[in-house]
């Protein structure tokens, strides 16, 4: 009887080759496999709304259109900068313009509570932060480097580095009166990159240049929609001094344009098997 079982299923086995269907074709393309699941995570954490994406919008635009999730977090607005406006008007105002700069740059928005100028480095401020990261899971982090002529940006890098590893332990809690739900631990942070901004220079080492030429005209489009950077309000001319130092920063790293960032001392550091040729 077992003999007989075995022929058939043998027989079957046959038989299924022969009348097994042609594999059909994946219709999809690589590139949806890629669009589902997003390869990157990048969460860019300014001090102020317009910090980040004149820093190192060219790199988030230019990750975005790869297929990276990009999200910005702005602890504050930066709305005290208009001596022409209330901070209530120009904050509604920056508000709007994040929005949308952030959207043309391929990212999402996310808006912090804190005011301008009394960003908070405390303990709280660093578990509302975790807890955003907790929410939105991100394999790289973008922020200020450590040294600051504004406190804002000092203070959102302290918070910041703090807040990756608060976010990645089950015992930490992360509610605040700004995080009404609490989110599972995150340890997937790969990377912490500190951005090139003019007011945070001290000690500031251009360490990683990424090309970004082809990014660069649509990221100069639309950070100009920030009227702080295409206006009149500061006497600093934003968009002059960001898109020579991408000229600058090109020609230093052998590109048309270049972002840099820098690390961590203890990050900087070559691993080989033996001496390279
Ligand atoms: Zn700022």
């Amino acid at each position: 009887m077992k003999e007989a079982l075995r022929s058939y299923a043998v027989l079957f086995s046959i038989l299924f080759l022969f009348v097994k269907p042609a594999a059909q074709k994946d219709p999809r393309t690589e590139k949806d496999y890629e669009m589902k699941e997003p390869k990157r995570t990048i969460l860019a954490i300014g001090a102020h709304a317009g910090d980040m994406e004149i820093a190192c919008g060219a790199v988030l635009a230019k990750q975005a259109q790869m297929g990276d999730r990009v999200v910005f977090l702005h602890l504050t607005l930066g709305e005290g900068g208009n001596p022409r406006m209330s901070a209530g008007q120009y904050g509604k105002q920056k508000k709007r313009e994040a929005v949308e700069v952030d959207s043309l740059l391929g990212g999402e928005s996310i808006f912090g509570p804190y005011k301008d100028g009394e960003l908070p480095d405390d303990q709280a401020a660093r578990r509302y932060v975790a807890n955003v990261i907790r929410k939105v899971k991100p394999t790289d982090i973008i922020t200020h480097w450590k040294n600051s002529i504004h406190p804002d940006h000092a203070s959102a890098h302290a918070i910041t580095v703090d807040a990756v590893l608060l976010a990645s332990l089950p015992s930490v809690s992360t509610l605040t009166p700004y995080s009404r739900t609490e989110f599972p631990e995150w340890r997937g942070v790969r990377r912490i990159l500190y951005t090139e901004n003019w007011e945070d220079m001290e000690g500031y080492q251009p360490y990683i240049y990424v090309d970004v030429t082809e990014s660069f005209d649509v990221w100069a489009k639309a950070v100009a929609k920030y009227e702080f950077i295409g206006g009149n309000i500061s006497s600093f001319p934003y968009l002059n001094y960001y898109k020579a130092l991408a000229t600058v920063r090109g020609a230093e790293g052998g590109f048309r344009y270049a972002e840099t960032f820098d690390i961590d001392k203890f990050e900087k550091k070559l691993k080989w098997r033996s001496l390279e040729p």
